[in-house]
Parts: structure tokens; sequence; C-alpha cells
């Protein structure tokens, strides 16, 4: 355990997760931090330093280095996620969906060929991933997919509409659910597809003017008659659930890693200015009205990234962590929303300006309880493996 900068108890990090945690840092104020607040303002898609994280090794940080990968685990990507969100939360859940869902399934799911073909490149960060699952109808209830794949002359026919993808008109490798038939219960079979962004039939809708995370592209995907080769059939036909399930238990490490990392900067910039800041002659921290907010989160935080580390731990050591995962991507998120609200009010009316950025950090948190299952479903999650009832 050691204290840093603001007075955070961090955990002891091994050391190499550690050198990564100040090579992303070293890089991130160096090239990212300048020109992140226009990035922000003009809604711009940061390729240049997506290109530049992609040549470190940071687009496929836990994925095995014969998958094009950097060879470190879960507990590496989650710090690396936490450091980058802690400057631009949008770059964090750009790569935070290139690595868990882009990358994710092919990972867990991918035939060899598969992999070498689609998994090596993205992961050396030579082209970016996303992942669709969301639909106009189909949000927390991801059984209601209407998007259709037939099997015809030997390949498969994909129909239908994406909606809110992470990554869309910038990733060129998609992983999607699609309906392949129903099941004798009446439920949706569905299974997942590999659909590389040049298929014809394959198109990007429009682009989300979002409350945050501005910088991060979110939009629609569509197909229209967009027909690929059988063996873009990701796993088994029907073997959609499983898939995106698992992909969906690591993306909320990152998910919640993203909110730490939100929450820290928030911390960060409200203790610097209680510091400062005077009022009635005497710094504004030294109030107790100030002063218990920045305790307070002070204190979540370190719990949240607790969880968040105990979650990456357990699923680096093969062990069972979808209670742990959601566990922390419900605290993380809940976290992130009220250590950046406090953060604005620390800050006052600097506070609710552009300049002061802290505004930023509260609109970015947001969508943390909502991206990769909102925090009912994350609650769901929790309660079913307590009580090992389906509460619904
Ligand atoms: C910026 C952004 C990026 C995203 N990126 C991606 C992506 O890359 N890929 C992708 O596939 N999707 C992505 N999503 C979609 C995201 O995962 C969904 O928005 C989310 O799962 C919620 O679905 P929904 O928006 O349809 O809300 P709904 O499911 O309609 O939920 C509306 C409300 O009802 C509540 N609710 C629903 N069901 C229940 C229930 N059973 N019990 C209690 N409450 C319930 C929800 O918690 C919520 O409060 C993204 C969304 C955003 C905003």
């Amino acid at each position: 355990m050691r204290v840093v900068g603001s007075g955070v108890v961090d955990l002891e990090l091994p050391p190499e997760h550690r050198l990564l945690k100040d090579a992303i840092r070293d890089f991130l104020e160096r090239e990212v931090e300048p020109i992140v607040a226009r990035h922000e303002r003009e809604r711009r898609f940061p390729a240049e330093i997506v290109r530049r994280i992609g040549e470190l090794g940071w687009l496929g940080i836990p994925y095995p280095e014969d998958e094009g990968g950097a060879g470190m685990d879960t507990l590496a990507y989650a710090v690396a996620i936490e450091e980058i969100a802690r400057t631009w939360g949008s770059l964090a859940l750009i790569v935070a969906a290139h690595t868990s869902l882009g990358c994710g399934p092919l990972h867990l799911f991918g035939s060899a060929a598969q992999k070498a073909r689609f998994l090596v490149p993205m992961a050396a960060g030579q082209m970016l991933g996303a992942y669709g699952l969301t639909e106009p109808g189909a949000g927390s209830d991801a059984g209601a997919t209407r998007t259709t794949a037939r099997f015809e002359d030997g390949g498969w026919v994909l129909d239908g509409t994406k909606r809110f993808i992470t990554n869309a008109g910038h990733a060129r490798t998609y992983v999607v659910a699609a309906r392949t038939g129903d099941r004798p219960d009446g439920s949706a079979e569905v299974s997942a597809f590999i659909v590389p962004a040049d298929t014809p039939g394959f198109a990007v809708g429009r682009l989300e003017e979002k409350m945050g995370l501005h910088a991060s592209a979110t939009g629609e995907l569509h197909f229209d008659r967009c027909r690929i080769p059988a063996e873009n059939l990701l796993g088994e036909r029907g073997g959609g659930f499983p898939i995106f399930l698992q992909v969906l238990d690591g993306g909320r490490i990152s998910i919640a890693a993203l909110a730490l990392g939100l929450a820290q900067a928030a911390l960060d910039a409200a203790t610097a200015y209680a510091r400062e800041r005077q009022q009635f002659g005497r710094p504004i921290g030294t109030f107790e009205g100030v002063a218990f907010m920045v305790a307070d989160m002070a204190t979540e935080i370190a719990a949240a990234r607790g969880l968040v580390y105990r979650a990456a731990w357990l699923k680096d050591r093969g062990r069972p962590y979808r209670l742990e995962a959601a566990q922390a991507k419900l605290f993380a998120s809940e976290v992130a929303s009220r250590a950046t609200n406090a953060a604005v009010q620390i800050h006052g009316g600097y506070g609710y300006v552009e300049e002061y950025r802290v505004e930023r950090y509260l609109r970015d948190a947001k969508l943390t309880e909502i991206g990769e299952g909102t925090s009912q479903i994350q609650r769901l999650v929790i309660a079913r493996q307590i009580l090992n009832l389906r509460v619904i």
C-alpha cells in the first residue's frame, strides 16, 4: 500500500503493471492532454491518437502475443483503462469497446483462422473493432434482437439495424448478434457473426449527438442483404447468448475501470481546487462542508478500486467473476456519478463552465451507469447470483 497524489491510499501494483501505468500516464500527459478539449468541443474522433496507442501495444493488452496482444492480464488492462479515463473518457471508451467487445469474442470463441485474420491485426492495433448487440427495440432485453441472419447459397445474409454502437464508422471489423431462427420454446435463436466494414450491404448510419464522451463515435449499423461467408459465423450456430454474456462479464470490468478513472480525475481536480480556492479568507477545503465531500469521494473511490481490481484478479485466475464484475461495474459507476457531481459542486460556478473540465467528467460518468448493462441490470445479475433465483 502507498499514498499517492491526492491522499488516496492506492493498492500496490505488481512492478510491470506500475510500469504500464506510468508509461500510459506519461504518453497521455505529453501527447494527449493538449488536444482533449478541442476534440471534445468539435466532437472529433481522435484517429491519430488511436493509431499511436495501437503502435504502443495498448489495443490488445490482455491478449496473448500469438494473438497479436501484449501478453498481459486483465488487471493490467483495467489499470490502463483507469489511467486513460483519468485524462480522457472518450479515449478510454474507444479502447475499452475495441478491446473487450471487439477483440473479446474473437479471443474467446474464434477459430484459428478467424483469429489470424481478424483478432491478430486488431489486438496488434492495426485495425479497430466494435460490437453490435443493441438495437432500437432490444437494449437490456437482448432476446428481442430483430436483426436476422439467413443461411443462403453457402453464406449468411444479414438484415436489420443496430443502435448505439461504439466505434461505428471507425471500426473495420464488427462482431454482431443476429437471430438465426426460433427455438422450440419460441425464444430467439441468436448467433454471432463477424462483419468486415467493407462488406456490401453493410453501412454505418446516423451518429449520435451525446451528452458526454463527445470524441467517441456512437452510431447505427445497417445491414441490407449483407452477405458474409459461412466461415464468419463466430462459435456455434445458436451460441450467441453465451458468447455475449461472457463478453459482457469481461467488458463490465473495463467500464468499471473507466468509471474509476473518471472518479479519480474528479477527486484530483476537487482536491487541488479545495486547497487553492479562497473564500472568507481561507481555503475552501478548510470548511467541513467541503472537506467531508472530499473525504467521501476518496473513501468511495478506494472501495471501488478494490472491487475493480478484485474482479480482474479473479478473471486472471480463471475463477468465476460474473458477480464480482457486476458489483464492480455497479458500484464504480455510481461512485463516478457521485464523485464527479461533488467535484462540480466543490468548484462552484467554475465547475459549471467548460474551462474547468469537471463538468465533462460529470457528463462522461453518466454513461458508465448505462452502457454494458444499466445499473438496474447489474443489480439483477448480482441478485440472481446471490439468491440463485431468476429475479425479473
Ligand atoms: C454511449 C453509448 C455507447 C454504447 N455502446 C454500445 C456498443 O458498443 N455496443 C452495443 O451493443 N451497445 C452499446 N450501447 C447500448 C447500451 O448497452 C444500451 O443503451 C443499454 O444496454 C441499455 O439499453 P437501452 O438503451 O435500450 O435501455 P432499455 O433497456 O430500454 O432500458 C430503459 C430503462 O429501463 C430499465 N430496465 C430495462 N429492463 C429492466 C429490468 N428487467 N429491470 C429493471 N429495470 C429495467 C433500464 O435499467 C433503464 O433504466 C451503448 C450505449 C451508449 C449510450
